[in-house]
Formats: structure tokens, C-alpha cells, sequence
């Protein structure tokens, strides 16, 4: 095949999409399609891998058949390249017999660029009687995690994708994940049997995204609150970790004046499905939820996450995250964890029969939590690769946001002393109350005023002692044990006794301090915002949702919040300077540039 030159494909790219260069490996991605290699892209959320696959069927004569796992993500897809005026279709069970049957004669007459299905359409005798009959350029398997057992979507219709290469001989195969580990890796490669296939891995970390961890406070909606108080106007998913905490908080909220749906596996499909359209065409900014929403949830302005309760695994954590900032601008992940938490996680898993590694994987989640370190780095490297950035400056241990500490094993060795004291057989709360020195009933009753380690940290409080006997639980110098959740020392703590190794300790940032820190917040959030004109910004965001509502479409098909804000920053007054504004293609500007012009003329100052 000849070499196609790259002057095209980011010509394709600029009239199609409107974007000027490549994120990271897309183009190397696209290149390998072009040259007729079986691929494997690992890119994270937002990372732009439907444009790997969508650039090359462009540009290539005949029809991609693209495999997509769920209806919604399908519908959503086809929409967006609509939209830019690529002409796909998908063919499935929710479309009515007359609309697959027009697609199908499309299909036919080779006018469709994409095709997508689901893998089980893809089984059916008379896809593939079809499928044979025109001229496909290639296949792109999104989602590919779900062929592994490894992933956390699995679907067994994935594995007999190999079936590709037996049915149409000598077709090449592109794969797509964010799911970085190698075992879903060599599961994608082995399951599809790839043939010397190019593989792209992309860096798993989400660089636009903002972690900050916290310890709860109460039952943390007080924290919840604050939180949303610095995101008004902007949409986020509260992840809880039962069905009761979604009801609960959604009601508390919208009696706090923030309006929110919940969303979890109790609801009826009615609900579930009416809830999720809301916040899809953003008719709902704010969704608490369980897991369970999840998959197919595209809206690309998810400005924010807030986890109510720690996840049971980095892998769970990740993805939950990851609907955030989708459209690149910065977003914020906040977690409210607490020991709780982590107690209910392992209830469960001992009610289910929970394996070995789902405890260890709710350990280092208990770790990314409470160690005080570059949450970036912490994230990078879990997922097996090197995190070379140094400070990332978008998390709360790298802006200094938490206070840690320079005599770290002084104040463990305290702690642990304090552990000794009473024979390791008291849990964290009553060993707090010694450290710091406060005479409860229980004190009383068991005579601890008179331990050596009472009040040997009268200068801390309580919370914050709290906090470091949390972070060194994580660091494993202590353990938790028994139906009463004793604290005791752990070989590696007598280490650290002997002064043989060294803790990582912070102390949670309260008070007067706190308030500073929340304002400092809330100006570096303005500063995101560039010199956008904000009443711009939103007037013409409410024009997009009428389109949109016109059209029966999510606003961020129409237009995504970096382009409405690069339009209310730059207010073009032509369409010829409307052609420069970030994602506006040759289709989006015949379609909306000159609504879009008197909106900016009648509303920009
Ligand atoms: P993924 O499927 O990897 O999560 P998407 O394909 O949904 O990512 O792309 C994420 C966002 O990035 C979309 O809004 C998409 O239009 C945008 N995008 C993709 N490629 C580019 C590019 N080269 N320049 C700018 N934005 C891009």
C-alpha cells in the first residue's frame, strides 16, 4: 500500500475536526492503520483513540467496522462523526427494522465510512453475509479490555472476535483500551490473534486531572458541600459506596439547595436511564452514584469527582476518575476516605468469598489515600510505568496543600510507643486519646493517664493523630486485627522502633489554614478559565443546548467547553476567523459558525 503523507492525515484532521496536531501517538497510531498493520493503542480516558481509528477509515476507500460494547456508546459515536459530516451508521437491536434496513442498503452502496456493532451483531449469520458482500478497509475493536478476564468489563461474546481473522481472510485489526496492564495486553494480542501487530502505549496518566485526598471528617458531607461550593455551575459525579449513601446524600443535597439525581443498580431502568439522559444533555449537573454508572457515560465536561467512600481498588479508582476532563481542561478528583470505608470493603469481600489479591488491591488503595506523596507518581507507577515528571503540580502533596512532616520517625516512634503501652490490644480511636492526652470514660476506666505515652502529643489533635496512625497502617508499619480492630506493631514497625527505616508522615491541613487554602483554590480555578468573557461563555453555552435539545443530541456533540470557551475568548467576528477556533471543522462551521457569530456580536462586550 503507499505510504500515505502526513500533510493529509492532518489535513483530514483540520476538516474534519478542527484540530490542529495530534495528542500523543495518535499519529503514530493512525500511520500504522494507514500501512496496513494489525495495532494495539493503549491510550488513557480522553486520550483521543476513537480519532485513531476514525481519521484512517476517512481517508481509506470502503467501510470500518468498528466493534463497540454498548448501544449508548455506539449511538454516541456515530452522533459525533455525523456532526463533523462523516458518514457512519450502526446497525443493532434498539434501531427499528425500516432504519437497520436503510443502513444496511447504505451499507451496500458503499457510501458508509463507519459501521459500528456489537460483538454479538458481529456473530450473526446475516451481518457477516453482509459484511462479506462490501468492501471493509479494516476493523477497530474499542473497548478491547472487555476480551480479558483481567479487565473489570468483561464479556464473553469478545472472545470469539478471533473469529475475524478466520471469517475475513487476511483482515487487519485495531484494538483500542485504556486499560494499561500487561495481562489484558497479552490478552487482547493473543484473543484477536493480532499478527506482528504495532503497539502504542500512551502514558496512563491523566495529566489535566487535580487528586486531592482526605481523610473524612463526620460522615463527610460537610466536606461534600465545600467541595461543591467551589464547582458551581459545573458538572460531577459523587461516587458512594452503597445504595443507601446515593439516596441519602442526593436528598441531603438537594435540600442543601444543589440539585442532583442518584443513580445506582436499586433504581428501575426507567429511572436509571431518565437519570443518566439528564446528565448527559446536561439538563443535571450533579449525579451520586454507585458504580454501577459507569460505562457510556461520554459527557466530556465532567469538571469534577468526588468520591464519598474509597473505592475498592486503584483499577476501580482510575476508571471512576476518568470521566473527568475527557475534553482536556483541567478537572478535580477529591476523595473523602476513612477506615470505615475500608472495614465495609472487607466485610463484603469476606460475605463473597473475596480473593487475596482483592484485599491487596484495597491496600494500595488504602495507600494512595493516606501516604503522603505525589498522588501522579503514586497512580504512574502502580500501573507499571515510570512517572518522570518530578512535581506534577496537580496534586495536593506537590502544591503543598498538605503539611508534611520533617520529623516523621520521631512522632511514628510516639505513636507506636503509645501503641506498646497498652499491650496492642486498643484500636486506633482510644490510642489517640492517649496520645494527645484527653481523659474519656474509657481512659478512666482502664487508668491510661498513667501510661509514660499519655499526652505525648498533647500539641497534636486528634484528627490529625487520627491521620498519621492511618498513614503508617498503610505504609504496613502497623496492622489492624481481630473483630475489635486492634492496632500492632508490624516487623517492619519494630524496624522502624530500632531507627533502621524511615516513615512518610503528614498532618492534615485544618482550620484557619484550611479556609486560606480553599480561597487559593478557588483563584487557581478561576485562572483555568483564562480571559474568557464567563457571561459569554454561558450565553453561548445555553445556545448549545438548545441546538443540541433540537436536535436530540449531548451539547458537547454540538460543541465541547474548550471550544465555546476559546469562541467567548477570542470573539470572532467572520467566519473566516470562526474557522481558528479549537474543534470547529468544515461541517461545524457551515452548521452553527454563523449562529454562533450574532450570538457573540449581540452578547460580547
Ligand atoms: P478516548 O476515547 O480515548 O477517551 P476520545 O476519542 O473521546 O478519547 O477523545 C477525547 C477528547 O479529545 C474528545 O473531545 C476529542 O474530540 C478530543 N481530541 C481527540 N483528538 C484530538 C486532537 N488531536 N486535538 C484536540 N482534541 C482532540
Amino acid at each position: 500500500m503507499a505510504t500515505i503523507n502526513s500533510d493529509i492525515i492532518l489535513a483530514t484532521l483540520k476538516k474534519y475536526w478542527g484540530y490542529e496536531s495530534f495528542l500523543s501517538f495518535q499519529e503514530k497510531a493512525i500511520q500504522s492503520i494507514l500501512d496496513d498493520n494489525d495495532t494495539l493503542t493503549v491510550l488513557p480516558t480522553g486520550g483521543g483513540k476513537s480519532i485513531c481509528f476514525q481519521v484512517p477509515a476517512v481517508i481509506l476507500p470502503g467501510t470500518a467496522v468498528v466493534i463497540s460494547p454498548l448501544i449508548s456508546l455506539m449511538k454516541d459515536q456515530v452522533d459525533a462523526l455525523k456532526e463533523v459530516g462523516i458518514d457512519s451508521e450502526c446497525i443493532n437491536s434498539s434501531q427499528d427494522r425500516a432504519t437497520n434496513a436503510e443502513v444496511a442498503g447504505r451499507l451496500r452502496n458503499g457510501t458508509l465510512k463507519l459501521l459500528y456493532i456489537s460483538p454479538e451483531m458481529l456473530m450473526t449469520e446475516y451481518m457477516q453475509a453482509m459484511l462479506k458482500s462490501i468492501k471493509i478497509s479494516f476493523f477497530a475493536i474499542d473497548e478491547a479490555h472487555c476480551i480479558s478476564h483481567w479487565g473489570h468489563d468483561f464479556r464473553a461474546e469478545y472472545r470469539r472476535l478471533y473469529l475475524i481473522k478466520e471469517i475475513f481472510s487476511g483482515m487487519k485489526i485495531h484494538a483500542f483500551t485504556a486499560t494499561a496492564t500487561k495481562e489484558v495486553q497479552n490478552d487482547i494480542v493473543r484473543e484477536l490473534k493480532l499478527v506482528k501487530p504495532h503497539i502504542y502505549i500512551g502514558s496512563v496518566d491523566r495529566t489535566n486531572l487535580l487528586y486531592r485526598m482526605n481523610r473524612k471528617e463526620g460522615d463527610g458531607f460537610e466536606q461534600i458541600v465545600g467541595t461543591l461550593g467551589a464547582h458551581k455551575k459545573q458538572a460531577g459525579i459523587i461516587y458512594c459506596l452503597k445504595r443507601a449513601d446515593v439516596d441519602s446524600i442526593s436528598a441531603k443535597l438537594n435540600k442543601a439547595g444543589f440539585k442532583s439525581l442518584p443513580y445506582h443498580a436499586g433504581l428501575t431502568d426507567e429511572e436509571r436511564k431518565s437519570n443518566q439522559d439528564k446528565f448527559s444533555t446536561e439538563k443535571t449537573d450533579i449525579i451520586v452514584a454507585t458504580i454501577a454508572f459507569g460505562m457510556g457515560i461520554d459527557r466530556s465536561n465532567v469538571r469534577f469527582i468526588i468520591h464519598a467512600a474509597m473505592p475498592k481498588s486503584i483499577e476501580h479508582y482510575q476508571q471512576e476518575t476518568g470521566r473527568a476532563g475527557r475534553d482536556g481542561l483541567p478537572a478535580y478528583c477529591y476523595m473523602y476516605y476513612s477506615n470505615r470505608d475500608m472495614i465495609i470493603w472487607e466485610f463484603i469481600f469476606g460475605k463473597s468469598g473475596g480473593s487475596e489479591i482483592m484485599y491487596e488491591k484495597l491496600k494500595e488503595m488504602y495507600a494512595l489515600c493516606s501516604i503522603p506523596q505525589c498522588r501522579h507518581a503514586f497512580l504512574t507507577t502502580y500501573f507499571g510505568q515510570e512517572y518522570k515528571t518530578g512535581k506534577c503540580n496537580a496534586c495536593d502533596f506537590c502544591l503543598e496543600e498538605i503539611d508534611s512532616i520533617d520529623n516523621a520517625s520521631e512522632l511514628a516512634i510516639k505513636i507506636l510507643n503509645g501503641i506498646k503501652d497498652v499491650q496492642e490490644r486498643f484500636g486506633a480511636e482510644h490510642v489517640a486519646h492517649i496520645l494527645i492526652g484527653k481523659e474519656t470514660d474509657n481512659i478512666k476506666k482502664w487508668n491510661h493517664k498513667s501510661l509514660p505515652s499519655f499526652g505525648s502529643l498533647s500539641l497534636e489533635t486528634k484528627f490529625a493523630v487520627r491521620a498519621m496512625i492511618d498513614q503508617l497502617l498503610a505504609q504496613h508499619y502497623l496492622v489492624r486485627t481481630g473483630e475489635y480492630y486492634t492496632i500492632s506493631i508490624t516487623d517492619e514497625g519494630r524496624r522502624l522502633l530500632a531507627g533502621e527505616v524511615k516513615p512518610l508522615l503528614n498532618r492534615p491541613v485544618e482550620g484557619k489554614k484550611k479556609k486560606q487554602l480553599e480561597k487559593k483554590k478557588s483563584k487557581a480555578m478561576e485562572k483555568d478559565w483564562g480571559d474568557v468573557d464567563s457571561n459569554l461563555f454561558e450565553t453561548l453555552r445555553a445556545l448549545r443546548l438548545s441546538l443540541a435539545d433540537k436536535k436530540h443530541v449531548p451539547s458537547y456533540l454540538i460543541f465541547t467547553d474548550k471550544t465555546l470557551i476559546d469562541m467567548a475568548t477570542k470573539k470572532p467576528k467572520t467566519l473566516e476567523e470562526m474557522k481558528d477556533i479549537f474543534g470547529i471543522g468544515e461541517t461545524k462551521l457551515r452548521q452553527y459558525g454563523k449562529i454562533f457569530l450574532e450570538a457573540i456580536k449581540e452578547n460580547g462586550k
